[in-house]
């Protein structure tokens, strides 16, 4: 950036400059020393007199010798009393130019190199409005404060900084401008998310997509769904977290960046992971395809593993959710509570109470669950009094469903729905990285044999090739430096790669997503013909062989008036807006996985078959052998195979027997209760004395200890089952054998 303009832009000369010169010779000095004080778009800096939130500036921040560096519209968010002297000021920036963009970017991308600041301390608020909420800045004041009790006091004086001059006529002066740097770090150290003791049922609700790459936040504003934009000013948030090696936790865009250069503590994907058992055989099979480490948490929950502490996925994904809400707070300058939030219509129970737990840590009163395809079908038919039977076909990042609905004014009714929950973009990229190798191969006459980073690095490279062949016909791969050989040469991988190479390496996952989508017209009683629209969400959809074989198979164009990445949250906003307003929508949902128990022997006996249109209810008589001192315990499992081992665990019933019961077996009528949400509930009653026990699914067992439980002599699997699992080590294909080669895994 050699140089900048420093005169106001039109509109803002109604704002008084703040032109702050920092003790930075030059821009990279500046990124280094300034990259503490800033997070997304929230920038801190330090003043004399107290700034009132809501204030609002042109910020012109310049080195030392003058030369701008970035200049936004400023809001003041927040502000407190600092320890030594001064304010600490949290600054909005909004309305960047190009550069000024780029920089904020660049600032948000680096590590912070120099010392912390001092102390500051809480002021009280002076006038009205009250600041709203940062937790950016909280964290930023906490860590500040724990950084200032370890940082040597010679480090404070580093950090101060000479007073900011007035320069240019085109600024115009403050006699407030008396104003320092100071390097307070917005970003917090390693502390998670502690939820509130309780949530105000009150303010304004908003949509939340939480996806497996990215999320989007929405909300109705006067009658209508509109996105909110990330803190970076884009319509999503990546769903990453990353911890960095000073311990910073980061959330979206700042923590995407981190994929490249510290990808065994940046977490991403996690909405495939979340609500399932560390053992299940799913998660066995996928773990060793992600880079960060994957462990169990103390209740036999898959978890990820960063730095010294086990974080579980609903953290993550309340992390993600937090910054959804912080963001959307920072719009509309007041609280947030309250939130609708997406689910994959294939989303089994327990998934789907990790995302009430989520949401519940991450301070937000979860309004509704709602399924994906419904919040499409909502943002393309909601008050439009249409009469249509639709296909939404969904295939984001991780997963992948089809849903068959009828829409009648505005009652949402599913159909039928399917899915894989291991479909999705991700599974393209390792396709193309698997075809990225081999030319490495061939090209440098080796094997490669890099570390994760390295391997991340192809893995961005595959999937930059992957979008850009949307649009081209070719591409030119280059990542140069990706290894070295042992005379010290670096080789770098360097190819093209063609439309017709992409087709050839994913048609089979395409084809795979078609014949979900047969299956549910089939299982909605319908032909494709009887279909009058298909929606497409999800980024992976934009692929131009998606689109093909979707309009061969329903000889018509997919719909184009829905927007990939938006559509979902502005349902999500579109059904929040509507809450208040009883019978406003209808949503008919209808079970996605079937439903049932195991039996003795390891069978799995069906109670709510799938696709049954929810809310549902079904009891049944079961007569179970009883010890006499043990509890009676029933087991539930979601899925389609006939053993109880390829299914996804629930959890399990107990029910106390009372201890004059001297019969060995015991009758039971075995409840099963699911809401309009999908959500179940299980209950048992003792047939002879009456008693009854409704579930929580307390204890989550390991899979063996449930086989123990169930008298299974050994874990078989089903043919069902093994050639699932047959597939799913499949779909690894040779890059996963390769990186565990690769990285020693
Ligand atoms: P989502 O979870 O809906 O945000 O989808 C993210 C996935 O969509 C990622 O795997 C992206 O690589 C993929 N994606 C985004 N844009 C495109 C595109 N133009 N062509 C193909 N895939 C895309």
């Amino acid at each position: 950036m050699a140089s900048r303009e420093s005169g106001s832009k039109s509109g803002d000369t109604d704002l008084t400059t703040l032109q702050l010169r920092l003790p930075f010779k030059d821009q990279d000095g500046f990124v280094e020393g300034f990259s503490r004080s800033v997070k997304g778009n929230l920038v801190t800096i330090k003043t004399r007199k107290e700034k009132e939130a809501g204030a609002r500036f042109l910020l012109d921040l310049r080195l030392a010798d003058g030369q701008s560096m970035l200049r936004a519209k400023a809001r003041v968010t927040r502000a407190v009393k600092a320890k030594t002297q001064g304010f600490l000021v949290e600054l909005q920036l909004d309305d960047l130019d190009e550069n000024s963009a780029e920089m904020l970017r660049r600032l948000n991308r680096t590590e912070p190199k120099q010392a912390l600041a001092p102390k500051p301390e809480p002021a009280k608020p002076k006038g009205t409005p009250p600041p709203p909420p940062s937790e950016a800045f909280d964290d930023a004041r906490k860590a500040s404060q724990e950084e200032n009790d370890r940082a040597p006091c010679g480090d404070e004086k580093q950090t101060q900084t000479p007073r900011s001059e007035n320069e240019s006529d085109a600024v115009e002066e403050d006699d407030d401008l008396d104003l320092e740097l100071d390097v307070a770090p917005p970003g917090p150290e390693l502390v998670f998310l502690e939820p509130p003791s309780s949530v105000p049922d009150e303010g304004p609700i908003i949509g939340i997509d939480l996806g497996t790459t990215n999320s989007c936040v929405a909300m109705v504003q006067g009658n209508k769904p509109v996105i909110i934009r990330s803190r970076e000013g884009y319509n999503t948030i990546p769903s990453v977290i990353s911890v960095s090696s000073k311990n910073k936790l980061m959330v979206g865009h700042p923590a995407r960046s981190q994929m490249l250069t510290n990808p065994e503590q940046t977490v991403y994907g996690a909405k495939r992971l979340v609500g399932r058992m560390f053992e299940s055989d799913t998660v066995q099979l996928v773990s060793n395809r992600f880079h960060y480490p994957i462990c169990s948490d103390s209740k036999g929950n898959a978890a990820v593993q960063l730095g010294e502490k086990v974080v579980s996925l609903e953290e993550v994904q309340a992390l993600v959710l937090a910054e959804c809400k912080e963001v959307a707070q920072n719009v509309l300058g007041q609280r947030v509570h309250r939130a609708v939030v997406t689910v994959p219509a294939y989303y089994s129970d327990s998934q789907r109470q990790a995302v009430r737990e989520s949401a519940r840590l991450a301070g937000l009163k979860l309004e509704r669950i709602l399924n994906e395809p419904t919040a499409a079908a909502l943002a393309y038919g909601l008050d439009r009094n249409l009469e249509k039977r639709v296909l939404v076909y969904d295939l984001g990042g991780g997963t992948f469903d089809a849903t068959a609905m009828s829409i009648e004014g505005n009652v949402f009714e599913v159909l039928a729905t399917g899915g894989d929950t291991f479909l999705g973009g991700v599974d393209f990229d390792n396709q193309v990285v698997d075809w990225l190798l081999e030319r490495f191969a061939e090209t440098n006459g080796r094997q490669f044999e890099g570390d994760h980073v390295a391997l991340s690095r192809v893995s961005a490279a595959a999937e930059a090739a992957k979008v850009a062949l949307s649009e081209a016909q070719t591409h030119e791969v280059f990542v140069p430096f990706l290894s070295m050989d042992e005379t010290g040469r670096p080789m770098d991988l360097k190819c093209t790669i063609s439309r017709d190479d992409l087709i050839e390496l994913t048609q089979e996952l395409v084809d795979r997503s078609i014949d979900v989508v047969r299956d549910v017209i089939l299982d909605a009683d319908l032909k494709p013909s009887d279909v009058d629209d298909v929606i497409l969400v999800g980024g992976q959809s934009r692929m131009p062989l998606v689109r093909q074989k979707i309009t061969e198979m329903f000889g018509r164009d997919p719909h184009p008036g829905v927007h990939p990445d938006e559509a979902v949250a502005l349902g999500a906003a579109m059904l929040a807006g509507s809450l208040g307003d009883i019978g406003s929508i209808v949503l008919i949902d209808v079970l996605p996985m079937t439903i049932g128990v195991g039996l003795p022997g390891g069978r799995f006996k069906r109670v709510i078959e799938r696709n049954t249109p929810l809310p549902a209810s079904k009891a049944y008589a079961i007569s179970t052998p009883y010890r006499k001192g043990r509890k009676v315990e029933v087991a539930v499992f979601q899925g389609e195979d006939t053993n109880v081992s390829a299914n996804e665990y629930l959890g399990t019933l107990r029910l106390p027997v009372p201890r004059r019961h001297r019969k060995s077996s015991i009758n039971l009528e075995v409840s099963f209760d699911l809401g309009p949400e999908c959500v179940l509930e299980v209950s048992a009653r003792d047939m002879d004395t009456g008693k009854m026990v409704r579930s929580s699914f307390a204890t989550s067992d390991t899979p063996d200890a449930l086989r123990k439980r169930l008298d299974m002599e050994a874990p078989s699997v089903s043919k069902d089952g093994s050639e699932r699992a047959e597939e799913l080590s499949k779909r690894g294909g040779g890059f996963w054998s390769r990186l565990k080669r690769a990285v020693g895994g």
